[in-house]
């Protein structure tokens, strides 16, 4: 996944009870249903590993 102003790289972080995407460049942080529909195959499954707390 790259972000959408810089094309850095994002990563999967967790906030509290959240996962978000950010940016490893600017910090643009991506809330994941914003992203839904252009995660990539790598980023899938690593989201699969939070799966039960993507979605409240
Ligand atoms: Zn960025």
């Amino acid at each position: 996944m790259k972000c959408k102003k810089c094309s850095g790289k994002l990563e999967v972080y967790r906030a509290c009870r959240k996962v978000a995407m950010r940016c490893t460049l600017c910090n643009q942080e991506y809330q994941i249903h914003e992203i839904a529909s252009e995660l990539d195959q790598q980023t899938e499954e690593l989201l699969e590993r939070y799966s039960a707390i993507i979605y409240d």
